[in-house]
């Protein structure tokens, strides 16, 4: 069967959905560096099933993603493999997506655009207009864990071009949410480029 290529641009503070089979390759791009990208990943089958973090901290013992692992689902699925990543490791899974109660908390105007709305309009679209909220793969996010336990606030570690891989190992919807986090200083806007099938 050929394989397309399928490119779709999320802008910033916007989130975008694709469909993606079994077996596609996909990549995600930093165009500028500093945009951080949450990301999820539905069973279309089941959008009840979703990549877990908590299961994949199990799954391979660690408390970040590591080119090499699979993240697993709620179901404890092998849903995504790690396949590359040009900016060698500066991802997180352990911080919430921010949603409006923290942009609320934060001193935001009302109506601030979030990573939690995001998800559930792209996934509306999709036809799943009230799925779960699950923890993200926040893409690009700078905040490693210290040893004495806390997380450090850093900016991405990424250059412009820089880009992560995964192949997808069940028929998922993955949406992207190109973080409006603009209150705390841990990012710059920008865009991120989700190919599908490279
Ligand atoms: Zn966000």
């Amino acid at each position: 069967m050929p394989n397309s290529v399928l490119e779709v641009i999320v802008p910033h503070a916007e989130g975008r959905v694709v469909m993606v089979d079994s077996g596609q390759q996909i990549r995600i791009t930093n165009l500028n560096g500093q945009q951080i990208a949450d990301t999820w990943v539905f069973c279309r089958d089941d959008v009840g099933e979703y990549h877990s973090a908590e299961h994949t901290r199990v799954q391979v013992s660690s408390l970040l993603p590591r080119v090499g692992q699979d993240f697993v689902t709620n179901n404890r699925r092998s849903i995504l493999r790690f396949d590359s990543d040009s900016c060698h490791g500066a991802h997180d899974m352990l911080i919430a997506a921010c949603d409006p109660t923290r942009y609320e908390l934060l001193g935001a105007a009302p109506g601030h655009r979030s990573c939690q709305e995001n998800l559930r309009d792209a996934m509306a679209i999709a036809g799943h207009p009230r799925v779960d909220v699950p923890q993200p793969i926040n893409l690009f996010m700078n905040t490693p864990v210290l040893p004495d336990g806390t997380v450090q606030w850093l900016t991405p570690a990424a250059q412009p071009g820089d880009s992560v891989t995964f192949t997808c190992l069940l028929d998922v919807y993955l949406v992207v949410s190109a973080c409006p986090q603009d209150m705390v200083s841990i990012q710059a806007p920008g865009a991120i480029l989700i190919t599908v099938g490279v």
